[in-house]
C-alpha cells in the first residue's frame, strides 16, 4: 500500500531554508504499514535552498509570488505541480499526507495575500495540492497538522485502509457474488459513517435494473468512496454497537445483558474508549461463532497496534 506524503515530513531538508519538517507519526507509524511516495514540487523546480513564495490574490486570480524578487512564479509551479499529481495519480495511491500551510502543499487554510499588501484575511489551498485533489477527487488526505485531532486521524487511517481493500478488490476481477461478499463485510462499517450511504450502496448491489457487472461496480466504486469519506461520530458508532448487540441479546444472560450495554453506555458518556467494547463484542461473536460479524470491517478495520481506538478523544 502506497501513501504519497509532502517530502519535508520525512525530514528531507527540501524546505526554502534547506531545512526538513520531520513528522512523528508519519515516520515512526506510517512507515510501518504504509510505503511512503515522497513530492516536493517546490525543490524540484525551485532547487534548495530557494526563496520562499506566498499564494497573492491578483484581481481575483490566485498567483504565486516569491517574496524577495516579487517574481511570478505561477506557471512554473502550476506545471509541476500537475506533473507531479499525474505521477502520483499513476502510483495508485491510497492516500496522501500533505504539509500544512504551505503554498504548494496546503490543503485548506493556506494564507492568501491582497496584492501589493501583507494582509491576508483569506485562505486558499496550495497548488500542489489542489491539483492532486483536482486528479482525485475520493483520494483519502489530510496535512500533518491535523493528524494530531485523534478523531480526525482515526478517520483518516480507517478511510485508507477501507480504500485499499477498494483497490485490491477491483484488482481481482471480482463477480457480482464477490460484489455482495464485500459490500457485507462492509455493512456496520459504512453503517458508521451514515445509514443513507449504506442503503444507497445496498440498492447498487441489489442491481435491480439488472445492469452490465462493470458499471454497477464503477457506481459502487464512487459510492463507497463517498461513504468512507464521512466523517464518523458516537453517536452513529453507538448506534453499530446495538445493532450488533441485537445479535447475541437473545442468546445471553441478564447480566451478560447488562454489562455491553453498561460498556456501550459508558463508550457513548465518554468514559471507555471504543476498543474496550469492541473487544467485548468480539468475544461473543466468537463464543458464538457469527459468520456474519466474524467478517465484519467494522470490527477489525486496520491493524490493532495502530491503537487508534484505544484513546476516549478518537469519537466526537
Ligand atoms: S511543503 Fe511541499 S513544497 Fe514545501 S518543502 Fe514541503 S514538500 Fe516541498
Amino acid at each position: 500500500m502506497k501513501i504519497g506524503v509532502s517530502s519535508c515530513l520525512l525530514g528531507t531538508q527540501c524546505r526554502y531554508d534547506g531545512a526538513g519538517s520531520k513528522d512523528g507519526f508519519v515516520v515512526n507509524e506510517l512507515a510501518k504499514y504504509f510505503e511512503l511516495v515522497p513530492y516536493c514540487p517546490e525543490a524540484m523546480v525551485f532547487g534548495t535552498p530557494r526563496e520562499s513564495i506566498r499564494l497573492v490574490d491578483v484581481e481575483g486570480e490566485i498567483r504565486v509570488i516569491s517574496n524577495k524578487e516579487h517574481k511570478d512564479v505561477t506557471k512554473e509551479l502550476e506545471d509541476i505541480s500537475e506533473q507531479l499529481a499525474l505521477e502520483a495519480f499513476e502510483e495508485n495511491l491510497c492516500g496522501f499526507v500533505f504539509k500544512a500551510k504551505s503554498p504548494s502543499c496546503g490543503i485548506e487554510r493556506v494564507k492568501l495575500y491582497e496584492n501589493n499588501s501583507n494582509m491576508c484575511e483569506k485562505k486558499a489551498v496550495g497548488l500542489f495540492a489542489k491539483a492532486v485533489i483536482d486528479k482525485q477527487p475520493l483520494l483519502p488526505i489530510e496535512e500533518d497538522g491535523r493528524l494530531n485531532d485523534p478523531w480526525l486521524k482515526e478517520n483518516f487511517l480507517m478511510q485508507i485502509f477501507a480504500f485499499s481493500d477498494l483497490q485490491k478488490f477491483l484488482d481481482n476481477n471480482p463477480s457480482f457474488k464477490d460484489l455482495v461478499e464485500f459490500h457485507t463485510s462492509y455493512k456496520y462499517l459504512v453503517y458508521a459513517k451514515g445509514q443513507e450511504s449504506y442503503k444507497h450502496l445496498g440498492s447498487i448491489v441489489a442491481n435491480h435494473d439488472k445492469r452490465e457487472l462493470e458499471s454497477v461496480l464503477e457506481e459502487y466504486k464512487i459510492a463507497f468512496l463517498r461513504a468512507i469519506s464521512q466523517k464518523g461520530n458516537i453517536n452513529k458508532t453507538y448506534n453499530v454497537l446495538l445493532h450488533i448487540f441485537g445479535y447475541f441479546k437473545k442468546l445471553i444472560n441478564a447480566d451478560e445483558k447488562e454489562h455491553i450495554l453498561t460498556a456501550c453506555q459508558e463508550y457513548k458518556d465518554g468514559i471507555i474508549p471504543l476498543i474496550a467494547v469492541v473487544k467485548l463484542l468480539n468475544l461473543y461473536v466468537k463464543r458464538f461463532d457469527d459468520k456474519y460479524l466474524k467478517v465484519q470491517k467494522f470490527l477489525n478495520p486496520y491493524p490493532k497496534e495502530l491503537a487508534l481506538r484505544s484513546d476516549v478523544k478518537a469519537y466526537k
